[in-house]
């Protein structure tokens, strides 16, 4: 095996820190996920118990033969020592433990929509054989939303002491092994912090190695396992978009690729954030004559499509929200825009979210005091009837609302303290994410962001 010394040396102090007793773990569902999480801990001298509903399963199990293809994975179970591994089709033949790991499966149901009961039903039978473990571990992929419904449902069968942690997990069939033990981010989501801790301390050698751990919400945790599934789709799919194109025109893929990999240098995808919608010369009239040239080959519904209609609708959505909070009487209040260029350090303002906000806002009768500090002469050529201001603290000045739509360095840096003072109410839509929202709250504003908590 590639990585095994490295492996093993980085394994011998696992679980020299951790907190519950995990002399013995149980794992439920013993398949893609549940063999490979078996198969590291038992590489850490854990005894591991595998539970697999499907008997057919366990008696291959049983016959050191495993169901699945999966490279290294048939020597690393098989070659442990005898006692570290057992597989049944039943919980109740499992000594009790502090710790279970869900890997059952989530498949989807007719409707497209994630089948859980799998693992309520492992719940189910935690409690109908009175079990208590420390610690419920879930490596099933479940939809955000899932994890709150879960800690209500052992609440309500009377599990009150279990402690739920979510670890999603991204390995890829193939390179499972190798992806776990030296790849993978390491996601860890309870309400408990020492849960969060505990499970952490699993993992200690994946640290040592600078594998990023992030401790989080389960929510957050859960968006992160769906939103980095579908971003790989999205790069798989537009690759094979962009191939199908380079066929229909004799031009090379390869050649493709490697030119449109170097924007990662311009944009990594480590510092993506998200903002009031693409703009400015080139996205909008590009991605829309890119649209003509993929329609004109038979793409009438490509990635690039509904990447302009999902900017679209984003701004769209930004709209409705700032005028269902203005309230009844939009034509009485009045909107501090700050930043109308569509990104910072330029005047540009061609297809800039701000246009299309401003002339929403005009409808509706709404006064609006604008502020930014290069595109005010470029605003005021389409747009010559708004209350143009010198400064920030002026546009400010009896606003209803402060709309943020460019991270312009002042306004990044405005103070919010003589903000609160200057405005008329203290609503904050911050659509670059640049206040902190602690801050806001300190002086009194309502703050609406993107995502940012
Ligand atoms: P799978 O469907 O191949 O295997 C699940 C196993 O759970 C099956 O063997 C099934 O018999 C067993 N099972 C179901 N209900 C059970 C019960 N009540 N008691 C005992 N056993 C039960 O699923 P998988 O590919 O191993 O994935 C498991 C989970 O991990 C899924 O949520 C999946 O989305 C997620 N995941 C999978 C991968 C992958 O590469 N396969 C990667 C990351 C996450």
């Amino acid at each position: 095996m590639r990585y095994s010394l490295r492996v093993i040396l980085l394994f011998q102090s696992t679980f020299l820190f951790s907190a519950v007793d995990c002399s013995s773990i149980t794992i439920i569902g013993a398949n893609y996920v549940g063999l490979v999480v078996a198969g590291v801990l038992i590489k850490c001298d854990h005894k591991v118990y595998c539970i697999d509903k499907d008997r057919d399963k366990i008696k291959l199990l049983k016959n050191k033969q495993i169901p699945i293809y999966e490279p290294h994975l048939q020597e690393l179970l098989f070659k442990a020592p005898q006692d570290s591994l057992s597989f049944t089709d039943s919980l109740s033949e499992v000594p009790p433990g502090d710790l279970i790991y869900i890997c059952v499966g989530t498949p989807s149901s007719s409707e497209g929509t994630c089948d859980c009961s799998a693992i309520y039903e492992v719940i189910d039978e935690i409690v109908s054989l009175k079990r208590n473990p420390k610690i419920i571990c879930v490596k099933s992929t479940v939809p955000p939303g899932t994890h709150a419904k879960l800690k209500q449902y052992l609440m309500k069968k009377g599990l009150l002491s279990i402690k739920l942690v979510y670890n999603p997990e991204f390995m890829r069939e193939g390179s499972a092994l190798e992806d776990i033990m030296t790849q993978n981010p390491l996601v860890i989501a309870s309400d408990s912090d020492k849960a969060k801790d505990d499970i952490e301390a699993l993992y200690a050698p994946l640290r040592m190695k600078d594998i990023p751990v992030i401790k989080t919400s389960f929510e957050t945790a859960e968006i992160i396992k769906y939103a980095w599934n579908a971003f790989s789709a999205l790069r798989v799919t537009f690759v094979n978009e962009v191939a199908m194109l380079c066929k229909s025109l004799n031009a090379n893929v390869f050649t493709v690729i490697q030119g449109v990999a170097q924007s990662e240098r311009l944009l990594p995808t480590q510092v993506l954030k998200p903002g009031p919608g693409f703009g400015g010369s080139c996205f909008p009239k590009d991605t829309i004559a890119f649209t003509k040239v993929l329609e004109e080959k038979g793409f009438l519904s490509s990635l690039v499509h509904q990447a302009i209609l999902s900017n679209k609708n984003h701004i769209q959505a930004i709209i409705r929200d700032i005028i269902g909070l203005l309230g009844k009487e939009p034509q009485q209040k009045t909107v501090a825009v700050l930043g109308l260029s569509f990104k910072a350090n330029t005047d540009d303002i061609r297809n800039a979210p701000s246009v299309e906000i401003i002339s929403a806002l005009k409808k509706q009768g709404t006064c609006i005091q604008a502020y930014d500090p290069q595109a005010i002469p470029a605003m005021k050529r389409v747009f010559p009837d708004l209350i143009y201001c010198d400064s920030v603290y002026t546009a400010i000045q009896h606003a209803d609302c402060i709309l943020v739509l460019t991270e312009w360095e002042e306004i990044k840096n405005l103070d919010l303290a003589r903000a609160s003072q200057l405005c008329n109410t203290k609503v904050l839509f911050d659509m670059r994410n640049i206040y902190d929202p602690s801050l806001a709250k300190k002086y009194g504003f309502q703050l609406f962001n993107l995502g940012r908590q």
